[in-house]
């Protein structure tokens, strides 16, 4: 399924302050590959916002990437804290709601780069 369309100037749901158009949306449209984690995992937020199971396949490390991914309507994602970049992770905080309940998800990334391509790789806590 192709992502939930988004207005180019709204800003961005990954919480950048930018506008779509300037951030995550060359991304998901494949005109412009995130060039560091951190844009790849923005990027990869805003895809489970706009439901773009496709966009987060092909950014998932071929040996870690799941058979297949469903993403829909929930969790419902309310927003993005990157707490941390160094290197090839990124430490996060990203808000949700589920059957009504508030949550919060605290991961940090790891990144690969190949190819001059940068995948996801896995997350663990924290
Ligand atoms: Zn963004």
């Amino acid at each position: 399924m192709p992502p939930l369309p988004f207005p180019p100037f709204k800003l961005c749901p990954c919480n950048s302050k930018q506008p779509y158009a300037q951030c995550c949306g060359p991304r998901l449209s494949g005109e412009q590959p995130a060039q560091t984690p951190e844009a790849l995992m923005r990027s990869r937020y805003s895809a489970y916002v706009l439901q773009d199971a496709t966009y987060l396949l092909t950014t998932w490390h071929p040996t870690t990437r799941p058979a297949e991914l469903e993403v829909g309507t929930q969790p419902q994602w309310l927003g993005l804290n990157v707490r941390r970049a160094a290197g090839d992770t990124v430490s996060f905080t990203a808000r949700y709601q589920e059957r009504g309940v508030r949550r919060e998800l605290r991961e940090r990334s790891t990144f690969v780069q190949e190819s001059g391509k940068w995948f996801y790789l896995d997350g663990v806590e924290g």
